[in-house]
This record gives C-alpha cells, structure tokens and sequence, in this order.
C-alpha cells in the first residue's frame, strides 16, 4: 500500500502512541509510512482513539 501523503513511501503495520491535546492515549494498531513517517489508523482504530480521550474527558 502507497502513502498517501507522500505518495513515495510504503505503508507498514505498526504501532503508534497518540496522544490528544498532550495526553497520552495509549498505543494504537496503525499504518506506518516509512518514508515521511506519517500514520494512518483504520475507522475502528479511530474510535477506539476517541473512545479513549472520552474516558480521560478530553
Ligand atoms: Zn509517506
């Protein structure tokens, strides 16, 4: 898969700590580019994230 943000680098499965307005979320499954860094997380991934900030009331 291309990164669609660079459009030059490959998408790998990783991991990634998101974090929300400086508040550590934890780790999430995602998408990694390896050429711009950049992260992609799939739709369910992204709620979990939300659910996440919910629970820490961000
Ligand atoms: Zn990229």
């Amino acid at each position: 898969m291309k990164c669609p943000m660079c459009e030059k680098g490959a998408l790998k499965k990783g991991k990634v700590k998101e974090t929300m307005f400086g508040v550590d979320l934890g780790e999430f499954p995602a998408d990694i580019c390896d050429k711009c860094g950049e992260s992609f997380t799939d739709s369910a991934t992204t709620k979990k994230i939300e659910e996440a900030a919910k629970k820490k009331s961000i």
